[in-house]
């Protein structure tokens, strides 16, 4: 049976309206299974909450440990078939009060469940923001003149001492995908430091950082001096650092030596709009990549497979470029190919690399692609996840430091900076 405070309700009762201050109404509807709370004056502003998601998040000391901001109500103790058996408005207290049939009772703050609620209808969401902001891109599809957009430029004393600087940096890194950072001086430690103030320097199998120059007999063909494909670093990787810095500590003093970046978000697009079958076998067609070798005293072997453009796509059909893994040179030979797929999936491959390339008469190649020749002192801090680079080739010598992070840690970062800082969503 429902009661109502200290009412207790007749019948079957399918549904009960409690009137509070400012035509308030709350309305529990035990079929659905939800408690709405909605005010007369404006049908739009109804709140929906969930029977089993209100048990679950339960403020009280017991459901809830507030030092570690964790839930504490544990799973073996949880009935998501929990009933309430009421609820009570307080308007002097500024809260709802439901008392469950598990024998537990929890206290509501309206501010908070202003906050939490579900959307106004019954196939309403909660609204939370997105994990990472929306990329945009280099190239937009729509304006065929539109300028090639310009990297920003900061100062790395700026970004060292200040927070606001630092954010500044961090949501151009993550909606262009890259910022170039002048006067850093040439050590390699600044590379240490700018990933101690960002997060964390992510080790890999090249070290925590590592430095690039031309070899006799180089480990990798980027400690060469010949021209690059396009690449994104580390394909061979599911748990892939997703940013990079790299230090220019020593450039080459004749011509060549330039570093290019092309927007793979803005290639992929391209592809989407004028190949429609290319970019399905793209954003489906698993590709192979491996990285082996020996450094120091031991042995590596790296093997991941990906999709070459991978897509984030949300429930409700919503969706936006997640992650692009491109790399000629580590592409397996083995690959889980059909034999009858092969011929379209390297026709696929070398159209995406015509567009990053320029080499696609139908596109703007000045708009996917930038090449900048990194003084020394300057770092190019990129989106490894999103952006591919290369660098043309040169003679004598050459010298860079980088060092890879994770893009979790860095969102963490910028979301913790705008809290800081009080821009933004706070929760
Ligand atoms: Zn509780």
């Amino acid at each position: 049976m429902l009661r109502f405070g200290h009412m207790a309700l007749p019948g079957p009762l399918k549904r009960f309206f409690c009137s509070i201050a400012n035509a308030t109404t709350v309305l529990l509807n035990p079929t659905e299974r939800v408690i709405t709370i909605k005010n007369a004056t404006n049908e739009d502003k109804k709140m929906h909450f969930p029977l089993a998601w209100l048990r679950d998040n339960c403020p009280c000391p017991v459901c809830y440990s507030a030092s570690s901001e964790l839930r504490n109500l544990k799973m073996m103790d949880f009935c998501p078939r929990v009933n309430a058996v009421s609820v009570q408005m307080s308007e002097q207290s500024e809260s709802m009060t439901v008392s469950w049939d598990d024998g537990h009772s929890s206290s509501y703050r309206l501010e908070w469940l202003r906050a939490v609620a579900f959307g106004a209808d019954t196939a309403g969401r909660q609204r939370p923001p997105l994990t990472r902001n929306r990329p945009v891109l280099w190239c937009d599809a729509s304006k065929a003149t539109a300028p090639i957009w310009q990297p920003k430029k900061v100062r790395f004393e700026h970004i060292m001492k200040s927070d606001a600087e630092l954010l500044l940096t961090l949501l151009e890194l993550e909606e262009r995908g890259l910022v170039l950072i002048e006067d850093c001086g040439v050590d390699s430690e600044v590379v240490k430091n700018i990933c101690k103030r960002l997060s964390f320097p992510r080790t890999t199998h090249y070290g925590e950082t590592f430095e690039m120059r031309a070899e006799a007999k180089p480990r990798n063909l980027g400690y060469t001096s010949d021209r690059l494909d396009f690449h994104t670093d580390l394909p061979y990787m599911h748990e892939q650092p997703g940013v990079q810095a790299l230090l220019c500590q020593v450039q080459a003093s004749g011509p060549g030596g330039d570093s290019l970046f092309a927007d793979g978000f803005s290639a992929a697009e391209h592809i989407r709009r004028s190949r429609p079958d290319l970019f399905r076998l793209l954003t489906t067609v698993p590709v192979r990549f491996r990285d082996r070798g020996q450094l120091a005293d031991r042995r590596f072997d790296l093997v991941a497979t990906h999709a070459t453009i991978e897509l984030d796509c949300q429930p409700d059909g919503e969706w936006c470029y997640r992650r692009v893994h491109f790399s000629n040179q580590q592409r397996d030979l083995l690959q889980a190919w059909p034999l009858a797929d092969v011929q379209l999936i390297y026709d696929a491959l070398k159209a995406f690399n015509d567009v990053i390339e320029g080499r696609d008469i139908s596109s703007d190649s000045s708009k996917v692609q930038l090449q900048v020749k990194l003084r020394s002192g300057e770092m190019a801090l990129f989106d490894n996840s999103r952006l591919l680079h290369s660098r043309t080739g040169f003679s004598g010598e050459r010298q860079l430091a980088g060092a890879y992070l994770l893009w979790d840690e860095v969102l963490s970062r910028r979301r913790t900076l705008e809290s800081q800082l009080q821009i933004g969503r706070q929760d």
